[in-house]
């Protein structure tokens, strides 16, 4: 039979050359998982409804109101009371860059600790716009003793140092007191990651002097990804606002950012690019799930349920790849693949039969650590009915 003839004829008298695509005449597919790898984790269905809701203009006085909830909720999640506190439009990277790009100027020295993937990506941003990257070096999951830093600060002179709170690809929980105040003694600016371990592991952005402090979305804060929390106090904002040259990003210029946060005391907010509605909307509302929960809570949670799971696995026989207990992510548990496995083939299993993700070594420490299942605990409810199908 042939095919009918209106549709052969408009398609006669299309001027399209380039027919739709098959795909895009199929209905979206998005099989469940569950998110046992370092990020993203599990949304629970509030957060994704929070997403869900219609979108409002990024400069409506009720998206300005969600906005400046968000800041409260991330002053309360990095214990600081710093003004210049907002949320990245973009993931981790887009906070890391952020911070370099409007901290250091062409041919600063820098000084990066490197014990893991983190650390190796951070030395790349400052060298791409042109700093002058020193990198102390440690085996994946390595410890910096604070006399090890202070010898380092002494001899670069650096303007920021970098250190990892919570290093996913090796599963360690830097400890990061005493470090701050040997930044301030150096005159350096102390910035800290905590992509992987904000609501999971204790910090004190303010207590501990830390002058610029970043976290992801879609970690342990469990809403999806593409926000990046990011603080600076008063010392990160003398350094970057008085700058004798622009920073190198438009889209990431704290000088426009903090216009478009309501940071900067100026009347208006002006258009600089547009936010991430659905993205903002989910982050406040992971946020306030944080807050209701409360803080120590949330620390005590993950620790609790990780001490359960390292404990099913040394009992398994597994060996944890961070033997210190203390100094284990309680977000993210590595461990090393036992010899003989292929930990390919092993996650490759997991996810088939199971369905769930869980992820290798990331950068240094893959192969070696040849290994790492890594579980994020606000994920790991398999008794949460409401996230989880039976
Ligand atoms: N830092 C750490 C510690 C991370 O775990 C990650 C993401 N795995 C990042 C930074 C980068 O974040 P993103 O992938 O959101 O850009």
């Amino acid at each position: 039979m042939s095919a009918p003839l209106q549709p052969r004829l408009d398609r006669a008298m299309s001027s399209v050359t380039i027919p739709p695509p098959k795909c895009m005449l199929r209905p979206l597919e998005v099989p469940f998982r569950y998110l046992f790898g370092p990020g993203p984790s599990n949304v629970p269905p509030r957060v994704l409804a929070a997403g869900g809701r219609g979108i409002i203009g990024h400069l409506h006085p009720e998206m300005y109101e969600i906005m400046n909830d968000i800041k409260k909720g991330i002053q309360y999640a990095f214990q600081t009371q710093n003004n210049m506190t907002i949320a990245m439009s973009g993931s981790g990277h887009a906070a890391m860059e952020c911070a370099v790009f409007n901290t250091v100027e062409l041919g600063e020295s820098v000084l990066v600790a490197v014990n893991g993937i983190w650390g190796e990506r951070v030395a790349e941003i400052a060298e791409r716009m042109g700093a002058n990257v020193h990198i102390m070096v440690k085996a994946p999951g390595g410890v910096f003793s604070n006399g090890e830093i202070e010898k380092a600060l002494a001899k670069h002179k650096p303007v920021l140092f970098f250190l990892t709170h919570g290093e996913s690809s090796a599963g360690l929980a830097h400890p990061v007191d005493g470090i701050g105040d040997l930044c301030r003694k150096h005159n350096t600016l102390f910035l800290v990651d905590t992509v992987a371990s904000l609501g999971a592991s204790p910090i004190f952005m303010d207590q501990q002097n830390i002058d610029i402090l970043y976290t992801g979305s879609q970690k342990a804060l469990n809403a999806p990804p593409g926000t990046a929390p990011i603080s600076f106090n008063e010392r990160a904002c003398q350094k970057m606002f008085n700058r004798k040259t622009k920073p190198v990003s438009y889209l990431f210029d704290m000088a426009h950012l903090s216009n478009y946060w309501g940071n900067d005391g100026q009347p208006a907010r002006l258009y600089h690019h547009t936010g991430p509605v659905s993205g903002f909307f989910s982050l406040r509302e992971s946020l306030a799930i944080l807050a209701e929960k409360g803080l120590e809570e949330s620390w005590r949670h993950h620790k609790e349920v990780a001490g359960y799971l390292w404990k099913g696995l040394e009992d398994m026989g597994l060996k944890l790849f961070i033997q210190n207990k203390d100094l284990r992510l309680p977000s993210v548990t590595t461990i090393a693949i036992p010899e003989g496995y292929n930990w390919r083939e092993m996650l490759q299993y997991i996810m088939k039969h199971h369905n769930m993700e869980m992820t290798g070594g990331l950068g240094p420490s893959t192969g070696m650590v040849s290994h790492a299942l890594q579980v994020f605990c606000l994920t790991f409810r398999p008794f949460n009915r409401h996230s989880y199908p039976e």
